[in-house]
């Protein structure tokens, strides 16, 4: 199984682009805001879908996504 298999049963969403998957669980969420503060303009609860990757590099994003504290941000690069 798949990384992006195992984890959309396991609760995750994905979003992607070009360079990067981008994973996201709610119930995981502990709303520590890392995420926002490591870059508000793709990471923006406001906004639906409230992750746009094409506002940064992916490797920005991903570097980030390694600041979550509660594993609800994961990603791969494609
Ligand atoms: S850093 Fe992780 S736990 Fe914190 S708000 Fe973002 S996704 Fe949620």
């Amino acid at each position: 199984m798949s990384k992006r298999e195992y984890l959309l049963e396991n609760g995750y969403k994905a979003y992607e682009n070009d360079e990067i998957i981008v994973y996201w669980n709610p119930e995981l969420c502990q709303h520590a805001t890392e995420c926002i503060r490591g870059n508000s303009q793709v990471f923006d609860v406001n906004r639906r879908p409230w992750i746009n990757l094409s506002l940064a590099p992916a490797e920005e994003i991903g570097n980030i996504i390694e600041k979550c504290p509660s594993g609800a941000l994961k990603y791969e690069y494609k």
